[in-house]
């Protein structure tokens, strides 16, 4: 609770909910920066205000940022390498801050009247359901997961979706910006186009054999799968990666891949198997001779 006072002491604890196993196993990425630039402003506007950071390890690893750092270091802003251990308020609303300090080993206790936490980001509301309702992969931390995260890393396996910014993680603002512009040009890119090449080994369903279970559908992670209004299954063909998985959900055997039908699978097995025997056949010929 605020007394409306100007703090005299304002404490800095990063990695509150990130890197650490019981919260987000992941680094913010923007914390340590945002706080840096934090503490110089609070210094160069109230110059006799104490700053102090409580830091596992100082994470500045964008273009200028470790220069900035050392700059706000001899700014006069107290850097303690330890993790908090006790954060506690008395009656009269004064906070304590409780640390270990790994660097001279001593149990350090501040009484600040202002304690920044430098919270772990998680993913939006909005990439949340963005996921739920487009049918996009997320990754082990709940962002959205791109195809490649070196060769595509804007592209989602939904042809047309791409993704930048924190959608895809915790970013600053120039990653952000870079991130936008690339997913920008590959829709442009996209458009450009005429047509859109499509894969043609897709799933289709056998109307007669449907009975309408929602098997499928439900399985269908692109979510290309829809039950009309009739009690069939639909396959929407621009969704369709053709990865198979409906086929073996589906008790009717009403759904196939289309150019990669079982009966075409078959020969395809029957004529390797052939051409080896032919092979074989004619090795036999030649020691014979
Ligand atoms: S699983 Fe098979 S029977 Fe069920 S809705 Fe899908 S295609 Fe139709
Ligand atoms: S083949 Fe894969 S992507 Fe296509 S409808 Fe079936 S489950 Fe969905």
């Amino acid at each position: 609770m605020s007394d409306g006072k100007t703090p005299k002491t304002v404490v800095m604890i990063q990695c509150v909910g990130s890197r650490s196993l019981k919260a987000n196993p992941y680094c913010s990425f923007v914390c340590c920066s945002v706080a840096l630039k934090n503490a110089q402003l609070l210094k160069q506007e109230y110059p006799e205000m104490d700053v102090i950071i409580y830091y596992i390890d100082i994470r500045t690893t964008d273009k200028g940022n470790e220069e900035y750092y050392r700059t706000i270091r001899e700014a006069d802003v107290r850097m303690i390498r330890g993790k908090v251990g006790e954060l506690t308020e008395d009656d009269d609303h004064n906070l304590m801050v409780r640390a270990y300090s790994s660097l001279t080993g001593e149990l350090t206790k501040i009484k600040a009247d202002m304690v920044v936490l430098s919270t772990g980001m998680n993913p939006s509301k909005g990439t949340m359901e963005a996921i739920e309702v487009l049918g996009l992969a997320k990754g082990p931390n709940g962002f959205l997961t791109e195809i490649h995260g070196c060769l595509k890393p804007q592209e989602t396996k939904n042809i047309g979706i791409y993704i930048c910014g924190c959608a895809a993680g915790p970013k600053n603002i120039p990653y952000s910006v870079s991130t936008a512009l690339a997913a920008a040009s590959k829709a442009a890119a996209l458009l450009s186009h005429k047509t859109i090449i499509q894969e043609l080994i897709i799933a289709e369903v056998d109307e007669t054999l449907c009975s309408g279970c929602h098997r499928c559908e439900k399985v269908c992670e692109y979510k290309a799968i829809s039950i009309s209004d009739d009690g069939i299954a639909q396959v929407d063909d621009l969704k369709c990666k053709g990865c198979g998985v409906c086929i073996s959900s589906c008790p009717a055997r009403a759904i196939d891949l289309k150019y990669y039908r079982d009966r075409q699978f078959e020969a395809e097995l029957k004529g390797i198997g052939q051409s080896e025997i032919d092979s074989s056949q004619k090795e036999s010929t030649k020691i014979e001779n």
